[in-house]
């Protein structure tokens, strides 16, 4: 097996388990490894440390699969892995309120980069570093056999993959092409999905938790829906007996599904209302025209994947949150989110007492939300904690 050999010192943080090992603390790669190809990884000592996935071009050069030198790296190994991971699900995401789960979260479900998303009886699989692409068939067989599903499709078109130097790539990998759109349904929400176009894997699963908690303070409340999607914070809210609901989305595609799916489930078309934009110049539009709402929903995309880019990723949370703020009745509350892994919780939470200052609102947070659990955090792996939300109340 080829190996790979760290710098003086530059141990610890895989001794704490952390699964990358950057290109700056390698010392020497011994015997030519293929990108995804296993290594052991040696401390400058010499001595046995992990194993793990090469990258030759990526900055993450090994991602680790196991501490344990008796572990073999095998077909056996992933089935461990994934049905582990399957399992971990059953305890937390109730089959009866949902059919769509996110069945294996990366580093966080001990299989670097590798994403599997199950809508009802379709899985999707995201492969995102060289030592998942190795193992791809090997994961599509095992993934059939545990599952007892037969289609998987794949939505490796991601810009990560850029940086491992992997060309983007979707398409049927078992079972051939599913449909068009797949139907399923959130705690007693229906939700057509597209799993071939639709962003991520079709569906933003990490926030069902959360919009279960925004319906709760939903009910008789006018609705402003920033970055919408498909509608999933305004059905659930529309389910929690708000009156209507005001959603900007940028994606022509996103909007005619959300429509489809306000039909879906008998609400009343009239009650939402879309608008295809730019969420920064329609809300100042809308603040322009004096316009007033009592519940604002705030879910944009990444603005900052490292904390390298936190500054200019915080600027943009504070100009929408300043909106945001500035489109509520007195006494509305907002549901804002970020899923930029570069600005942490209190960062979040200080941008927010920014907005609310310049907003000249009096703010206070009533509850802090998370990515559901099905995208759990390895505590050796705090990268995977992305998702902060505040539902906070103004007066
Ligand atoms: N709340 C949604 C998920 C939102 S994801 C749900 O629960 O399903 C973020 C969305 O913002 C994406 O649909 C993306 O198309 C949209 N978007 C990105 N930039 C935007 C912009 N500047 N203005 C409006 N929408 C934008």
């Amino acid at each position: 097996m080829a190996t790979v050999v760290l710098k003086p010192g530059r141990d610890k943080s895989i001794l704490r388990r952390h699964p990358w090992i950057f290109s700056g603390a390698l010392a020497e790669v011994r015997g030519a490894p293929e990108d995804g190809e296993t290594v052991e990884v040696l401390s400058s000592q010499g001595e046995y440390l992990a194993k793990g996935a090469y990258s030759s071009a990526s900055q993450i050069r090994v991602r680790i699969w196991s501490w344990d030198p008796d572990e073999e790296i095998s077909p056996d190994f992933f089935r461990q892995r994934i049905e582990k991971s399957i399992r971990r699900r059953e305890g937390c995401v109730d089959p009866t309120q949902t059919d769509a789960v996110r069945l294996v979260h990366a580093e966080s479900d001990g299989l670097p980069g590798l994403i599997v998303d199950r809508y009802r009886d379709i899985l999707v699989m995201q492969c995102l570093s060289w030592g998942i692409e190795r193992w791809r068939e090997t994961l599509v067989d095992v993934l059939v056999e545990l599952t007892g599903l037969d289609c998987v499709f794949e939505r490796s078109d991601v810009e990560v993959r850029a940086l491992e130097g992997q060309e983007a790539r979707s398409g049927p990998l078992h079972g051939g092409t599913p449909p068009e759109r797949i139907k399923i349904s959130e705690f007693g929400i229906e939700y057509w999905v597209d799993v071939q176009h639709g962003h991520k894997t079709g569906f933003y699963l990490d926030q069902r938790a959360n919009r279960k908690t925004v319906r709760q303070f939903a009910n008789g409340r006018e609705v402003l829906d920033c970055f919408a999607y498909t509608g999933g914070f305004t059905l659930a809210a529309l389910k929690g007996g708000a009156k209507k609901s005001l959603c900007i989305e940028a994606s022509a595609e996103a909007i005619d599904l959300g429509r489809e799916n306000v039909a879906l489930n008998g609400f009343n078309p009239e009650a939402v209302e879309w608008v295809q934009g730019n969420a920064f110049q329609e809300m100042r539009k809308l603040r322009d025209r004096g316009r007033s709402f009592d519940l604002v929903i705030l879910d944009p995309p990444k603005f900052a994947a490292t904390a390298a880019q936190a500054a200019r990723a915080a600027r943009g949370y504070k100009d929408i949150n300043l909106l945001g703020l500035k489109l509520l009745h007195p006494r509305g509350i907002l549901a804002t989110f970020s899923c930029s892994g570069g600005v942490d919780a209190d960062l979040f939470q200080k941008i927010l007492a920014g907005a609310a200052l310049d907003a000249g609102v009096e703010a206070r947070i009533i509850q802090r939300l998370s990515q559901d659990c099905d995208h759990p955090v390895a505590l050796n792996f705090p990268e995977g904690a992305y998702l902060k939300g505040l539902i906070v109340c103004v007066e």
